[in-house]
């Protein structure tokens, strides 16, 4: 299985990131997690336009769902369109929310291009990958998902405050990738964000091998957030996600 970073800026783009989007590859398949504003562009220096095979939301905040609507076009008017429908994986009311979104009514919807599941708690198939879903700590309906493709895992936060789920998703997985949004300060808001420090404490529970710190917010100093999480207790490597970087779990 090999990983790549397409977005990992937290609540909007940055200068150097989409926000939220990660490309997991495997047998030639090509599955996303979110799709958040401007993920589109950066995935194009990684895949072909027309080469993603299902998608997965975590939640319908915009930085990680957005440019579903500009994917859309892509599918549904781009030279050889029709092209075959991707299977979307998303929290309730995702069709309607984002048919909104794009200014179009419920019925057709983005149906044309996407074929919505709704998500639950629990364990389904994607392609060659087995991805369990679990409500986290959000303000909204928002799932962190645990993607496996043989002896290979992936667990992936979403956005969150402090979660046992999100410890069992990453549980002895190779790579964590955990948001990251706040730093590490007293009087912090409960169930929306995590710090850097407890990003770690939750991949220390879960004795995931490598954490990679993401959703990372433009306006935070992200020194100090990997410095936040180096006081979390947690002995494996620690990353500052970066747009572009891949990881090879082969
Ligand atoms: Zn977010
Ligand atoms: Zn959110």
């Amino acid at each position: 299985m090999k990983v790549t970073i397409i977005g990992c800026s937290g609540s909007f783009p940055g200068p150097d990131s989409p926000a939220s989007c990660y490309l997991l590859e495997a047998d030639g398949f090509r599955l996303l997690l979110d799709f958040g504003t401007g993920a589109l562009g950066a995935l194009q220096r990684h895949i072909g336009l027309y080469d993603v095979d299902a998608i997965c939301l975590t939640h319908l905040h915009a930085d990680h769902c957005l440019d579903l609507c500009g994917y859309h076009v892509v599918r549904t008017y781009g030279p050889d369109a029709p092209y075959p429908r991707v299977p979307v994986h998303a929290p309730a009311d995702a069709p309607r929310r984002l048919a909104a979104a794009y200014g179009m009514p419920d019925e057709p919807g983005l149906e044309t291009a996407f074929d919505f599941t709704r998500l639950r708690p629990g364990t389904f198939g994607v392609g060659p990958f087995t991805v369990t879903a679990g409500l986290v700590n959000h303000p909204v309906e928002a799932y962190g998902f645990r993607v496996s493709h043989g002896p290979r895992s992936v667990a992936y936060s979403g956005d969150t405050g402090e979660s046992p789920e999100l410890v069992k998703l990453a549980e002895d997985t190779d790579l964590f990738l955990c948001e990251a949004s706040f730093v590490d300060q007293p009087g912090l808001p409960a169930g929306l964000h995590l710090t850097g420090r407890q990003a770690a404490e939750h991949a220390a529970k879960a004795g995931a091998g490598r954490l990679v710190l993401t959703h990372l917010v433009p306006w935070n100093d992200q020194a100090r957030i990997l410095d936040d999480a180096c006081r979390g207790g947690y002995g494996g490597p620690i990353d500052l996600a970066r747009s572009g970087t891949v990881y090879d779990l082969a």
